[in-house]
C-alpha cells in the first residue's frame, strides 16, 4: 500500500522503467487492493500485465478474481495510470511493435500478396461469404500452415479452434498436412479444438484459450463461425442491442488474445441475403458495425466456376482493395 502514491503518479518526465512497448514495468501484485491471492487469480485469468487490466471492464475483472465491483474499479484505475493508457506514442514505437507482427500464408500466393504477406498476428481476419464459399476450408488450411517454419510461410506454432458448427474435420487436416509434407499426426496434435454449444459457451472458450496459451505456443486462434450462435439465439429487433454488446465483448476478448500472444485470429462470418441499394451486392456480412470495426481484415468469399473461389479484400487500414482467385482441391487452398 505504501507504494501507491509513488507508482500512481506519472509525470511527463517520469523515469520509471518501461518495456519496449512503452509499458511501465510493474507487477500486477503491486496494484493497490491486490494481495497475493488476488494477483494469482488475475494472472490465471490472463491478466498478467498492467495493460490487460487497464483495458478490462470492471465486471470482467471482478468475475475473474472474485472481487467486488468497487474494488475492481479501483484496481483498473490504478492500472490505467501505471500503464499510461490513452497516452500518445511516437510512430517509431508503433513501427517497432508492428515489426513483431507475424504472417501466415493462406496457401495462395495471390491472396498472400493481397494481404501484404499473409494473415497477420495481432489482428482479426474475417472470412465471410455464403454457405459453401470455402470459409471452413480456409480455417483448416491456416491451422496447418501456421505450423510450418517461418521460412515456409508459417509461425511454427499451435492452433486453437472454437468450432460452433461442428465442421472441424481431422481428415481434412490430414490431407492438407500431407500435401505440404507435414506429419499429419503431429499436425493434428497441435490443433486444440473445442466445440462451442452456444454463444455463452463460445465466450467462455475465449477465456479458456488464454489459459491454454500459457503452456502452448499458440500462434493462431480460429473461430468458425463467429456469429452463427449469436444469430440463432438473438432473434428479433428487441434483442439486437444485447446481441451486439455480447458480440462486441467477444471480439475484444479475442483481439486481446491476439495482442497478448502475438497470435493471428481468423474468424468466419455468414452473409445476410439482403439486396443493398448502395453497393448493388445482394450479400452483406452479419454482425453490423461491431464485427466490421473490430476485424482488421475482411475477406469476402464468392463461389466461381468449379473449385474456384474469388476472395475480395474489403476495408483494410493500409492495403488497397483487390481480388484474388483461389482454388479449393484435395490438397487445400492454392492459386
Ligand atoms: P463454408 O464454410 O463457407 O460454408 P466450406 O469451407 O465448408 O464452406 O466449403 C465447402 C466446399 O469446399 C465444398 O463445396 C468443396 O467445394 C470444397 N471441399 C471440401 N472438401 C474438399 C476436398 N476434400 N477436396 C476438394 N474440395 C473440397
Ligand atoms: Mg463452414
Amino acid at each position: 500500500m505504501a507504494k501507491k502514491a509513488a507508482t500512481v503518479t506519472i509525470e511527463p518526465e517520469d523515469t520509471t522503467p518501461v518495456t519496449e512497448e512503452g509499458q511501465i514495468i510493474n507487477d500486477v501484485g503491486d496494484l493497490p487492493g491486490v494481495g497475493p491471492a488476488t494477483a494469482e487469480k488475475l494472472k490465471e485469468a490472463g491478466y498478467t500485465d498492467m495493460m490487460s487490466i487497464a483495458v478490462a471492464s470492471p465486471s470482467d475483472l471482478a468475475e475473474a478474481a472474485d472481487l467486488g465491483d468497487a474494488v475492481a474499479v479501483k484496481i483498473i484505475s490504478a492500472a490505467r495510470k501505471m500503464a499510461n493508457v490513452g497516452g500518445f506514442e511516437t510512430g517509431d514505437v508503433i513501427a517497432d511493435r508492428r515489426s513483431k507482427v507475424g504472417k501466415i500464408t493462406t496457401g495462395s500466393k495471390a491472396l498472400d500478396e493481397l494481404l501484404g504477406g499473409g494473415v497477420e498476428t495481432q489482428s482479426i481476419t474475417e472470412f465471410y461469404g455464403e454457405f459453401g464459399s470455402g470459409k471452413t476450408q480456409f480455417m483448416h488450411q491456416l491451422a496447418v500452415n501456421v505450423q510450418m517454419p517461418p521460412e515456409d510461410g508459417g509461425l511454427g506454432g499451435e492452433v486453437i479452434v472454437i468450432d460452433t458448427e461442428n465442421t472441424f474435420r481431422p481428415e481434412r487436416i490430414v490431407q492438407m498436412a500431407d500435401a505440404i509434407g507435414l506429419d499429419p499426426k503431429e499436425a493434428l496434435s497441435k490443433i486444440h479444438v473445442a466445440r462451442a454449444f452456444n454463444s455463452h459457451h463460445q465466450m467462455l472458450l475465449a477465456e479458456k484459450a488464454t489459459e491454454l496459451a500459457k503452456s502452448k505456443n499458440i500462434k493462431l486462434m480460429i473461430v468458425d463461425s463467429l456469429t452463427a450462435h449469436f444469430r440463432a439465439e438473438y432473434v428479433g429487433r428487441g434483442t439486437l442491442a444485447d446481441r451486439q454488446g455480447k458480440l462486441n465483448r467477444f471480439m475484444h476478448d479475442i483481439l486481446r488474445f491476439g495482442d497478448l500472444n502475438n497470435a493471428a485470429i481468423a474468424v468466419t462470418n455468414q452473409v445476410h441475403a439482403k439486396p443493398d441499394a448502395f453497393f448493388g451486392d445482394p450479400t452483406r456480412p452479419v454482425g453490423g458495425h461491431i464485427v466490421g470495426h473490430t476485424a482488421t481484415f475482411r475477406l469476402y468469399l464468392r463461389k466461381s466456376k468449379g473449385n474456384k473461389r474469388i476472395v475480395r479484400l474489403i476495408d483494410s487500414p493500409h492495403l488497397p482493395e483487390g481480388e484474388a482467385v483461389v482454388s479449393v482441391s484435395e490438397e487445400g487452398i492454392r492459386d
